[in-house]
């Protein structure tokens, strides 16, 4: 919605850089930002907003964002027309299907595609349309752990609890610092306000982390943890739960198998024999499972830093095993499951489903399996050097660069130098699409509708929000769903004498089609039996996203069911609510909600059991002998794409070599020096910043920096390019259940540079 003063605007819109879902009141007059603040009527965020969402305008406006489809001829490039670029991506990835066969195409799915409703919407019609196993995405270098284990925990991957923190007594949060990060797989604006409150009501909370991080600085009490010991400690409190009785899992406990497998398979993990491993002493882990079971509302959170190890799945798994052994699973204040309004309705769901399969497919070069329908993207660079049948020698990316994120990156630049063929849909000629041969740029942020699909589901509360275009396209640019939709088409072969826009409008009704008849066909939907171009019709003029959100939302969980329940949610609804609609605090949905084929959560599946050996095994190496490696990240900052904009990179340097004092006087390093890190696959030069909030033995570099590609066009990254921490990191070193990057936990060694 939009309210107009002296000719100035103020646009209501949901922020789309991050996982917290801000409402923002955006104020502009001829195409340009004249500020944004929190939109203090949203029903979420309250007002809430950071300085990222306050530098929006600085990125819809970013001069070096591409405005029109750049050409590759060498290294140079040029501006063409759409119809020119559209034409070159056909005739490349046709060329390489056609010589090779489907396989040699390949996808990466950048981290900011989960945020933009074209990518959530139509990526997995591009997948399909390349008919490709070789996908790739942000996924395996973050969250897949995640998916990994509520896939079988509770037969889908994307059905990942949340804590419910506004109703918790007692938090005991590792590998996250939301403070900063504003929270993650855990959709809540203002974290920091959302954790005073919880102090505020007499409630505590405990972070685990290798370093004393902002959010632990702010918590009751701050647990030291050794890099990668997420597992072991996990393991030892839940250990702890069995062993001193203490294990409750309530009015789930008919609805869990293997209870007792999972008490059996951690009697060996005791907090005595982990403690030195871990790093907390087994008073500490006793304690804390004490007082985690005696808590009136309790909650367990992992994340990012107790995925990116090499007990990634391992770690996941615990999390959600200890809060549902004590009750803590499905409950207010626990682990709870959103409903968000585009989840389709189901009235009285029946436990059980298909559950979740791995490894249907193996990667070809180290054969690692897929999960989710990918494989590792540390897999990536091996897939397009090694010769072979199926070798890639195609790929499309979309919004990534995982050239900066991804693992062991100098290999991976060097390995798309030698595709056949490149296509980016990418606002930036950075440092992965300067391999490309063409890229096709989105509009700014602003001229682009939002709905966040992938985050509601991942939402502290049932909110929904939608948010209009604030600005029309520029010139003759194409919205993003239109160029992946003309992607399609090119991939699907096209019929003579129909235009681009034609092309766009045939696939567009074929993908709604798609999601309409999928739901009819469901039997367990109340649409089941209904005639689908019926529906369609129905959804009147509007085409590409918004039908397809305005079917969701109609079909979903508060929708008006296409006339079952009048006055129920539909796009004009949300429309009509520039503010976001609330429709409440996190319910119960266990065990109804639940895919497993049994029919019941799985507390001990057989993968993870058999995993506990290695966890085992490792208790048995010893310490490592020198300093190990983890990340960090900064409230300013958002993986590798938000460098360019100039109000977010003011201050100090950020990308620093963050170093406990004694460890540096030990290694002769002074406060504000140059140093070299160095690991089994890289070395990097940074400025060692001393901080004793680290724990000894840790040094940490926050990631997705190095803009210093002199053919990359960032020009405001480039005047403080920082240094690509990926490359310290191994594409070999992953966790082998669901292929995440092992990004934690690297060992390395420190030296003047
Ligand atoms: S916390 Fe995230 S969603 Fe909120 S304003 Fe900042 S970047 Fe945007």
């Amino acid at each position: 919605m939009v309210t107009s003063s002296d000719s100035a605007s103020t646009a209501y819109r949901t922020c789309p850089l991050c996982e917290a879902t801000c409402g923002l009141a955006i104020e502009h007059r001829d195409g340009k930002v004249l500020r944004v603040r929190g939109d203090a009527d949203d029903v979420f965020s309250k007002g809430f907003i950071c300085p990222k969402g306050a530098a929006l305008g600085e990125l819809n406006e970013d001069p070096d964002r591409l405005r029109r489809p750049l050409k590759r001829t060498g290294d140079r490039w040029e501006e063409v027309s759409w119809s020119e670029a559209f034409a070159a991506v056909d005739a490349g990835l046709n060329r390489v299907a056609q010589q090779y066969n489907r396989q040699a195409l390949a996808i990466y799915l950048g981290n900011p595609s989960a945020h933009n409703l074209s990518g959530t919407l139509y990526n997995r019609a591009l997948i399909k349309a390349l008919g490709t196993r070789n996908v790739f995405s942000a996924s395996t270098v973050d969250q897949m752990p995640k998916h990994l284990s509520s896939g079988l925990m509770f037969g889908a991957p994307l059905m990942i609890p949340v804590p419910d923190v506004d109703r918790t007594s007692y938090m005991l949060m590792l590998g996250a610092n939301p403070w900063v990060s504003n929270g993650s797989l855990a959709t809540a604006p203002d974290w920091p306000g959302r954790l005073r409150a919880l102090r505020k009501r007499q409630g505590r909370f405990v972070v685990v982390d290798p370093v004393r991080t902002q959010t632990a600085a702010h918590a009751d009490e701050h647990v030291a943890l050794r890099p990668g010991a997420d597992a072991w400690f996990l393991a030892a409190i839940i250990h702890t739960i069995f062993d001193e009785g203490l294990a409750r899992p309530g009015r789930l406990a008919e609805a869990m198998n293997g209870r007792a497998e999972l008490e059996a398979a951690l009697k060996p993990l005791a907090p005595e024999r982990v403690a030195d491993a871990t790093g907390a002493d087994a008073t500490t882990i006793r304690r804390l499972a004490r007082e985690f079971a005696a808590a009136e509302r309790a909650v367990c959170y992992g994340r990012i830093g107790t995925c990116t190890q090499r007990f990634g799945s391992l770690a996941s798994w615990l999390v959600d095993a200890l809060n549902a052994i004590t009750g803590r699973l499905d409950e207010p204040g626990g682990a709870m499951f959103p409903t968000p309004a585009h989840e389709p309705r189901r009235a009285t769901p029946t436990p059980g489903g298909r559950g979740f399969d791995v490894g249907r497919w193996n990667s070809r070069v180290r054969g690692a399996p897929e999960v989710l329908g990918e494989f590792p993207v540390a897999a990536l660079a091996e897939e397009i050097t090694t010769e072979g049948e199926h070798q890639i020698r195609a790929l499309v990316t979309v919004a990534g660069n995982p050239v900066l994120s991804t693992p062991d990156g100098d290999a991976l630049a060097s390995a798309l130098s030698r595709l056949d063929f490149m296509v980016s849909i990418d606002p930036y000629l950075n440092e992965t699409t300067r391999h490309a041969d063409i890229i096709l740029p989105p509009p700014p942020p602003l001229s682009r509708t939002h709905y966040d699909v992938s985050f509601y589901g991942f939402a502290i509360r049932n909110v929904a929000n939608f948010s209009p275009a604030v600005m029309p396209l520029p010139g003759d640019g194409w919205p993003e769903w239109k160029i992946q939709l003309r992607l399609v088409a090119g991939l699907s072969g096209l019929a003579a004498g129909v235009d681009d826009q034609q092309h766009v409008a045939q696939v567009d009704d074929f993908v709604c089609r798609q999601v309409v008849g999928r739901e009819v066909r469901d039997p367990a939907s109340p649409l089941n039996g209904r005639d689908p171009e019926a529906l369609i019709a129905e959804l009147g003029e509007p085409r590409g996203p918004e039908r397809l959100v305005d079917f969701l939302l109609r079909a979903g969980a508060y929708g008006d069911g296409f006339g079952a329940h009048p006055g129920g949610l539909r796009l004009q609804t949300l429309e009509d609510n520039p503010h976001g609609i609330d429709f409440g605090p996190l319910v119960s949905k266990l065990p109804g909600a639940l895919k497993t084929p049994s029919g019941r959560i799985e507390l001990a599946p057989p993968a993870f059991i058999e995993d506990l050996s290695r966890l085992e095994a490792a208790l048995d190496e010893g310490d490592s002998p020198g300093l190990v490696l983890i990340g960090r990240r900064h409230l300013r900052s958002n993986n590798s794409w938000m460098h360019n904009v100039p109000g977010l990179m003011t201050g100090r340097p950020r990308c620093t070599a963050l170093i406990h004092p004694d460890d540096a006087k030990e290694a002769g390093i002074t406060d504000g020096q140059t140093v070299r890190v160095r690991s089994a696959t890289g070395e990097v030069t940074v400025v060692a910043e001393l901080d004793p909030s680290i724990r000894r033995g840790v040094v940490s570099l926050p990631h997705g920096w190095g803009h210093s590609d002199e053919h990359a066009r960032l020009r405001v990254a480039a005047r403080t390019p920082g240094t690509n921490t990926n490359i310290l990191a191994s594409r070999h070193q992953i966790d082998p259940l669901s292929g995440n990057s092992v990004l934690n936990g690297i060992p390395v060694s420190l030296g003047v540079a």
